[in-house]
């Protein structure tokens, strides 16, 4: 366990130098103090989790402080917003503090949100508000517990710094963790500028820090976008089984790990709705639940694009037709053992689509629905559940043929369920959740988020006294509108 001052930095990413990123200070929020801290993500850094406690914490991630190790910089890359592309985006608010190396010799980006003005801020003021902050903390966090690839969030500190944005607030930071914070839209920069060799600079540092074993590959450039590919498409499955909707799918917040980045107006689907747009800023739906499949590959060619010169365009396209058999894999996978299925079989996907399609329109919690199956012997977790769909006789004859699939499976109940509550959470981070224990931190009462956070964190097991942030939502809980502006 180590304490803050003793952490070591190597700053790989740095040392490609000022094209790649620009130095840059964080200017510091006023007052700051410790909202919320996992120690999950501090162990990451090896961090002995009272270090939190301690006056210095909150004093480094509101960036009054910084190690002598650390290079802070702003990087920059560009991206496909909304389907246009935009020349040139970068860090206009979070700063690479540096990477820390930990014990087991894994390296760790140091990434505030919210540090200030950069060169990349165009007309934004570099903050990031208690109310962003938290909620991408929560879901970092959370994503992390259910197994789900996840950039990590090590704390939010808050301040009494005014920020506007539609009304009055404040700014806060967030230090988030991620093994590398390269995008698809860093490959398109030096693509679009028209720089091949700061384009092949870039390739071989991912190659080398994050795919070193493509290196061996008589292709590493095609091998990598493979495992790029490969990895967005698992993640993409996850998503898509847990009822996950990002809302803002730009490529420039694309992860080149695969990993979920860049936490705006997320939410987990209470009632099942695959038409969801979780974006209040998203009118045509573009980034809707169920458009996050072709979105993905169409942000993976965007990726392919950029990669032309490093590899001819034939492989890259035949590449890219991996893509939707590979998610589909992983999603049949997914929803088999939420479902509580064993093995595969020939018919399951049409099983899982009928269900779906049943859910649709019927107001059925989507996750809920799933742990619910799990609590006793299909016939009478279907029994129970039958109440909460409107096409009675479609779910019956649906129920028959659930019932016969799994009987095939044999199962004897006690395993099964032991087995679907470990896929299937009791938890969920619900937007109304979020929102009470935001609206808890603005008034200054921290302990709600801290609360949540642990409950959060151990999302499957059953935590007696917890049971209310296992409820359905309230109405008002439903339709909580959530816009870009953070
Ligand atoms: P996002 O929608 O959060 O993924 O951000 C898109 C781009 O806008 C990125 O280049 C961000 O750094 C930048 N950006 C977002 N909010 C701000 C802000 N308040 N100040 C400066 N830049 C920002
Ligand atoms: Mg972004």
């Amino acid at each position: 366990m180590k304490s803050l001052s003793e952490l070591t930095f190597d700053n790989r990413f740095a040392r490609l130098g000022d094209a790649f990123s620009t130095p840059v200070l964080p200017e510091p929020i006023a007052e700051p103090r410790l909202v919320v801290a996992s120690t999950a993500a501090m162990a990451l850094l090896d961090l002995d989790p009272a270090e939190a406690d301690s006056e210095v914490f909150a004093q480094l991630f509101a960036g009054h402080k910084l190690w002598n190790e650390a290079e802070p910089r702003a990087m920059v890359y560009s991206g496909h917003q909304f389907g246009g592309y935009t020349p040139r985006l970068g860090d206009g608010r979070g700063l690479l503090l540096g990477e820390v190396l930990n014990e087991a010799g894994e390296h760790w980006d140091l990434h505030l949100k919210g540090a200030g003005q950069t060169p990349y801020s165009r007309m934004g003021d570099g903050r990031a508000v208690l109310r962003s902050s938290i909620r991408e903390f929560l879901a970092s966090e959370y994503l992390h517990a259910l197994g789900i690839p996840s950039s990590r969030a090590l704390c939010v500190t808050a301040s009494s710094t005014p920020v506007w944005r539609e009304k009055q607030e404040t700014a806060a930071m967030l230090l988030r963790l991620a093994q590398s914070h390269v995008r698809f839209g860093h490959f398109e920069y030096f693509y679009y500028t028209q720089q091949p060799e700061l384009l092949k600079q870039l390739g071989e540092h991912v190659l080398s820090c994050h795919f070193p074993d493509c290196l061996e590959q008589e292709q590493p450039y095609l091998a990598m976008f493979r495992q790029v590919l490969e990895r967005n498409a698992e993640l993409i499955a996850y998503w898509q089984a847990y009822g996950f909707c990002h809302g803002v799918m730009n490529s420039d917040n694309m992860s080149i790990l695969g990993i979920t980045f860049d936490y705006g107006p997320y939410a987990f689907l209470d009632d099942f709705d695959a038409q969801h747009i979780c974006n209040h800023s998203d009118d045509s739906g573009r980034y809707s639940f169920s458009n996050q499949v072709p979105i993905a590959q169409w942000n993976l060619a965007a990726l392919g694009q950029a990669l032309t010169p490093l590899v001819e365009v034939e492989a890259l396209r035949d590449s890219l037709g991996l893509f939707l058999p590979l998610y589909q894999t992983h999603y049949l996978d997914l929803m088999r053992r939420r479902l509580g299925w064993l093995s595969g079989c020939e018919s399951d996907e049409a099983l899982i689509q009928r269900l779906l399609q049943l859910m649709q329109g019927s107001a059925v919690d989507y996750n809920n629905f799933f742990r619910e199956l799990g609590d006793s012997a299909p016939a009478q977790a279907l029994a129970r559940l039958r109440d909460d769909f409107t096409d009675l006789a479609g779910f019956d004859a649906w129920a028959a043929d659930y019932r016969a699939r799994s009987a095939e499976d044999g199962a004897e109940q006690e395993q099964r369920r032991l087995r679907m509550h470990g896929v299937n959470p009791k938890y969920i981070l619900r937007n109304y959740l979020a929102q009470q224990v935001i609206e808890a931190a603005e008034q200054g009462d921290y302990a709600p988020v801290r609360e949540l956070h642990q409950v959060l964190s151990r999302p499957f097991e059953e935590q007696p006294g917890y049971e209310r942030y296992a409820q359905r939502p309230p109405q008002w809980g439903k339709h909580l509108e959530i816009s870009c502006s953070s």
